[in-house]
């Protein structure tokens, strides 16, 4: 039988991974090595995200340690006391492993503990008519109980409606899934970014070689125009000359020496945070990660509003500009002839979350 995260595969009769289960145990693992749950509020965490026992509810603490146990997630088989590699790919790294092996031989309280609530939205948004917050409640009916989100009302009368829990989780995770990149595509666009550090890194080092060279090819010369001068072969008025031109390229030779050393490949880091960052929303709105959903809205959205039971926010310039970029794409790619539309559009697709 197949840990949670993988599917039994009849025709290889090994075990694949399963997309999206791989990275609720990712997330399990993660945030449990991280100190953030018990293993009570973890099976909380993860029911929110869908994973849930064979009778439908949250997996019970016990299944839940025994599930976190399993080397199986870290691609070893145990058979008779001794560990073998298995011939299926790993769901989570030898280092998250330990760290929740840690954790559960501890007894150290988590840090802190998420408290689960229902109103995952409630502090993410403002009512676009009158800027007052926007709150959620429960409401009864049609054989059970909903959430609903709304203007509180509190600068004044505002006839705004509510807004059914369902219909935003909708429309927060149609906005994120058009700027947010595919796993495939984040971690390809992760290696070019590495190459060019190296090849910047490497270019680097050849040009201030160079520059060093020239340095002490200035100061020879320099030497020997003294030497010249002191044994009378040359008179002073061209000593005085040619030396100040020498001292002047020496000079200019420094500054581009500091200059670059100060410039570096500072663009770098921002660059691959971005990807990331990228990555991290398609993941949040695949796993219905309510938490993740919002902390990523609140970091590169503003102006975050409710109006007319539609969600908008303005993207933080990073993401204006990838969202501006898709939309470009898509109009370029409506223009072209039928089948150069459809390659086209399966390239954006392969990109994107949503083509
Ligand atoms: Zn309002």
């Amino acid at each position: 039988m197949a840990p949670y995260g993988y599917i039994n595969n009849a025709s290889t009769r090994n075990i694949d991974i399963d997309p999206v289960k791989a990275k609720i145990v990712k997330l399990a693992f993660k945030e449990f090595g991280e100190g953030k749950h018990t293993l009570s509020s973890l099976s909380g965490r993860l029911f929110e995200l869908g994973a849930v026992g064979r009778t439908g509810r949250p997996l019970c603490v016990a299944v839940l340690a025994q599930m976190m146990r399993q080397k199986a997630y870290m691609g070893i088989i145990t058979r008779k006391g001794e560990s073998y590699e298995g011939n299926f790919d790993p769901i989570v790294s030898l280092s998250d492993f330990e760290a929740v092996q840690k954790r559960l031989k501890s007894k150290a309280k988590p840090r802190k503990v998420k408290k689960g609530h229902n109103f995952p939205f409630v502090g993410l948004l403002t009512c676009g008519k009158c800027g007052a917050a926007i709150t959620a409640q429960y409401a009864h009916g049609h054989g059970g109980t909903y959430v609903y989100y709304r203007c509180t009302k509190r600068l004044g009368p505002c006839s705004q409606k509510y807004i059914g829990s369902n219909a935003l989780i909708e429309q927060l995770k149609g906005r994120l899934e058009k700027i947010a990149l595919k796993d495939e595509w984040a971690k390809y666009m992760l290696d070019e970014v590495t190459k060019w550090e190296k090849e910047e890194k490497s270019g680097g080092k050849e040009f201030a070689q160079n520059l060093e060279m020239k340095i002490v090819e200035v100061d020879k010369k320099l030497n020997m125009l003294v030497d010249e001068y002191l044994e009378g072969n040359i008179e002073k008025e061209i000593y005085l000359k040619k030396k100040d031109e020498l001292v002047k390229t020496k000079t200019d030779l420094n500054k581009k020496r500091s200059d670059f050393g100060r410039k570096g490949n500072n663009w770098i880091e921002p660059m691959r945070e971005w990807i990331k960052e990228a990555n991290r929303a398609g993941n949040a709105a695949l796993l219905n990660d309510f938490i993740a959903i919002k902390s990523f809205v609140k970091r590169n959205g503003t102006n975050r509003r409710l109006w007319g039971r539609k969600v908008g926010w303005d993207w933080n310039s990073d993401f204006k500009f990838l969202a501006e970029l898709k939309e470009k794409l898509g109009e370029e790619i409506a223009k072209l002839a039928p089948e150069g539309r459809e390659q086209k559009t399966k390239f954006l697709e392969s990109c994107f979350m949503s083509g």
